[in-house]
């Protein structure tokens, strides 16, 4: 089981995909777990709403509960790549005993590091398919047809909680709670650190290298 971890807009989703295409496992990212609940108009959507849109933490319990339900999926039998979880370390916590119980383990967590006022001028301009979670960027990545997703030719929209208030508290939340879970993994000699302020194929060639080291 791979960890991607990192600030809001590093770059997480964009390598997690790559990465997918590359060795197999698939990407399981509870942001996109969490706005698939609210689309479908599930009880875990309605409830991590209010906490999304304003930049906050959904509580530990309904996140742990809807990975352990994505990881126990057939797909996800040989491993995943975890982007976005665990985001503290109570969460780090669960989902060692949850792997535990099946006789498996995180192998590698690795973290994207950027610089503050570049992360908010990524997520500004960030653009994302409702339909498939492909990622784009108005200045650095931008899809062929403008508004229209490469990948699935659905619409693309900012997402409700990419505004710079929302983008202010998350990346405070991430000081506050999920950078504890980087000396989780530290401490247990799991961690590589890659800079995610290079070019998308540059950090990819970095995240390659940390998985093998
Ligand atoms: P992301 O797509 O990873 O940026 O996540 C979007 C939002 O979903 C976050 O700002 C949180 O409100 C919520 N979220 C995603 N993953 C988690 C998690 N592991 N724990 C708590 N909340 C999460």
């Amino acid at each position: 089981m791979l960890v991607l971890m990192g600030p809001p807009g590093v770059g997480k989703g964009t390598q997690a995909a790559m990465l997918e295409a590359e060795i197999g496992l698939p990407q399981v990212s509870t942001g996109d777990l969490l706005r698939a609940a609210r689309r479908d108009g599930s009880d875990i959507g309605a409830q991590a709403g209010q906490y999304m849109d304003a930049g906050r933490l959904v509580p530990d319990e309904l996140v742990v509960a809807l990975i352990k339900r994505r990881l126990d999926l057939s797909d996800a039998r040989q491993g995943a790549i975890l982007d976005g979880f665990p985001r503290t370390v109570d969460q780090a916590e669960a989902l060692q005993s949850m792997l535990a119980e099946q006789n498996r383990q995180v192998d590698r967590a690795v973290l994207l590091t950027v610089k503050e006022n570049a992360v908010v001028r990524r997520i500004l301009g960030r653009l994302t398919c409702a339909s498939c979670n492909a990622v784009f960027h108005v200045e650095s990545n931008p899809p062929r047809v403008a508004g229209t997703c490469d990948s699935c030719g659905d619409k693309l929209e900012s997402r409700s909680d990419d505004n710079e208030e929302a983008i202010r508290t998350r990346l405070a939340t991430y000081r506050a709670s999920t950078e504890p879970v980087i000396g989780f993994y530290r401490s247990q000699g799991l961690l590589r650190e890659v800079d995610g302020g290079q070019t998308v194929d540059e950090v990819f060639q970095g995240l390659q290298g940390a998985l093998n080291h």
